[in-house]
């Protein structure tokens, strides 16, 4: 019998590895504010102090948001339900070359990268322990655009976003402000939180994750508007797989990127300096887009299925569960939603697209939401210095953000299939997937047609906000269609 650990749904860390950095710290939630609350009434950096924003979710993508937002001189309020912005849950973040640009625009990559490792070294496992591949897929990354996907743990990236933020502008993110409600009208949007407080503003910008309110709310207000307009459905995503994800001190060097492949179950495996993280997948009797509640008996259970699977060639999942430092199980969902925006109100992130987690892409397409959204926001706020921003001109940007972001400008419509496509390849999910993975795909020839034909083209296509000048970071053999500077366009 093995030593199982506890560990609930998502339970904060109880031990950090030992090493030089500080874990990560909980940052104190900003002190409550008066009830009812309008947005003039926030310290704000805006010479034009009439358009604001509204950030409804401080994950990853709200945070990014708030950066974009600050350095494109709009103010803004963040809303996150949760009691502290940085807590330390969670598994890794695989963030991509362009996000790294994009991160470097922030002013927070020299901060972020020591606390990452770039991933360099890939192998391929049968259940057995087998080594049926060993690919230079990173090395190919690295060489093509100048850096490697770098393994961060999520909360120290959290964390990195949050602190590169001045203290005058984190002042304006606020915790304990759970979002119920929405009102829009003609010049402007009304959010109510659970807690009584209101917040005035001009947009609402939805990062409130994969299961957003705000796309509740939204589809709402549209659907009262029109009960006959066609609109995505309440549950936009289906699942096919589960996912069993956590963080334990690395039992290896850094850099490795390791998969394992079997039938109806894969694993994905990474090393970072200080901690490894395990990404544990298993096929679902039926396809569901209801949100499912995991216990600690199913996390225990399915954890004991996977117990003789490796990670490394000299590492199982057995040996590091002992070790957890932190879990947690949910549904793997898919899909992309068809309406991003109503009115004065838009979506980012996985509000409004979701992928699994196989290519490590989600976060990575929350952020060119970002890009894309604010760089059109700010020249139309340019275009009108008074900052009163019309209904329709709004609804032009968003619409038009969308199309870009849906379109063949972006990789997000392709991510979302190539990234299914994998898991479902590493699952063996069926006869096609299992001799596509199994042997197909494992040549280095194909690999590197692969690379050269479908990843390096879309990784070239990430955009950066076209209004923070910075030194070019990551310099490789393929050029960027945008470049680091001033004048880049997608239309
Ligand atoms: C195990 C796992 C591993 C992953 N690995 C990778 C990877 O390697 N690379 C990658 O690119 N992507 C990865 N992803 C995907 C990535 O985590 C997501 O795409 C990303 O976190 C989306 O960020 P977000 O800010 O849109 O949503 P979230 O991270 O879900 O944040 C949403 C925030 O909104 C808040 N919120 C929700 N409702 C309300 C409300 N009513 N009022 C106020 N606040 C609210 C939540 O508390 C939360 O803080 C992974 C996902 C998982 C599950």
């Amino acid at each position: 019998m093995l030593p199982w650990a506890r560990i609930t749904g998502e339970r904060p860390l109880n031990a950090i590895p030992s090493g030089k950095r500080a874990p990560c710290s909980l940052v104190a939630p900003a002190p409550h504010l008066p009830q009812v609350l309008q947005i003039g009434q926030l310290k704000m950096i805006s010479a034009n102090s009439s358009f604001k924003a509204i950030i409804i979710g401080g994950g990853p993508v709200g945070l990014a948001t708030a950066h974009a937002l600050h350095l494109a001189n709009i103010d803004f309020v963040l809303l996150e339900r949760r009691p502290a912005i940085v807590e330390d849950k969670g598994a890794s973040l695989i963030v991509h070359p362009h996000t790294l640009r994009v991160l470097h625009q922030f002013g927070v990559l020299d901060e972020l990268l020591p606390r990452g490792a770039e991933l360099s070294h890939h192998l391929s496992f049968l259940a057995s322990g087998h080594v049926f591949n060993e690919s230079n897929r990173y090395t190919q990354i690295r060489e093509n655009h100048g850096h490697g996907p770098v393994a961060f743990h999520r909360a120290e990236l959290v964390e990195t976003l949050y602190n590169g933020l001045p203290t005058t502008i984190r002042e304006n993110i606020l915790t304990d402000k759970k979002v119920v409600d929405i009102q829009t009208a003609q010049d402007g949007v009304t959010v109510a939180c659970a807690d009584g407080s209101t917040f005035l503003g001009s947009i609402v910008i939805g990062a409130d994750g994969v299961h957003s309110k705000t796309r509740l709310l939204m589809r709402g207000l549209a659907l009262a508007e029109d009960p006959s307009r066609e609109w995505d459905p309440q549950q936009p995503y289906t699942a096919e797989y589960k996912l069993l994800f956590g963080s334990f001190p690395s039992p290896s060097p850094p850099g490795q990127g390791y998969d394992i492949q079997a039938k109806d179950r894969a694993i994905m495996y990474f090393s970072g300096p200080e901690r490894g993280w395990f990404f544990l997948y298993k096929r679902l009797q039926k396809p569901t887009s209801e949100r499912t509640s995991y216990t600690d008996e199913d996390i225990d259970k399915m954890a004991k299925e996977f117990a003789e699977f490796p990670l490394t060639r000299g590492v199982k999942v057995k040996d590091v569960w002992p070790k957890m430092l932190g879990s947690g199980l949910t549904n793997l969902d898919e899909g992309l939603v068809k309406n991003w925006s109503f009115g004065r109100i838009v979506l980012v992130g996985d509000a409004c697209h979701k992928m699994t987690t196989h290519l490590g892409l989600g976060f990575n397409h929350g952020i060119q939401d970002v890009v894309v959204l604010c760089n059109r926001l700010r020249k139309s706020l340019q275009a009108t210095p008074s900052g009163k921003v019309d209904a329709n001109t709004l609804t032009g940007v968003f619409f038009e953000y969308a199309a870009v972001r849906m379109g063949s400008l972006s990789s997000l419509t392709g991510d979302i299939y190539k990234s299914g496509l994998e898991t479902r390849m590493h699952a063996w999910h069926n006869l096609g997937y299992y001799v596509l993975s199994r042997y197909l795909s494992v040549p280095s020839a194909v690999e590197n047609l692969v690379m050269q034909y479908m990843m390096m083209p879309e990784f070239r296509k990430g955009q950066v906000l076209d209004y923070v000048f910075k030194e070019e970071r990551m310099k490789g053999k393929v050029s960027w269609i945008y470049s680091m500077g001033f004048g880049q366009h997608d239309d």
